[in-house]
């Protein structure tokens, strides 16, 4: 019974693992790493943050003064 139990937590353990790889496989293939505009390198923490973001800090913040 104890050993079940040990071997569902394992799997759930295991599950929330792969979950967070597929999502960070996701991150890294809709985040730009430079700059569409500017070509500036677009900070990790960013990429990670705003998933799909295609633009610097920079070159964002003008776009959404312009709108
Ligand atoms: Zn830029």
């Amino acid at each position: 019974m104890d050993e079940h139990i040990l071997q569902m937590a394992e799997q759930a353990q295991a599950d929330r693992l792969q979950q967070a790889i597929d999502n960070r496989v996701i991150y890294q293939g809709e985040s730009a790493t430079e700059c569409d505009s500017c070509g500036d390198d677009i900070p990790e923490a960013r990429r990670i943050a705003v998933p799909g973001c295609r633009f610097c800090v920079d070159c964002q913040g003008l776009m959404e003064v312009r709108r």
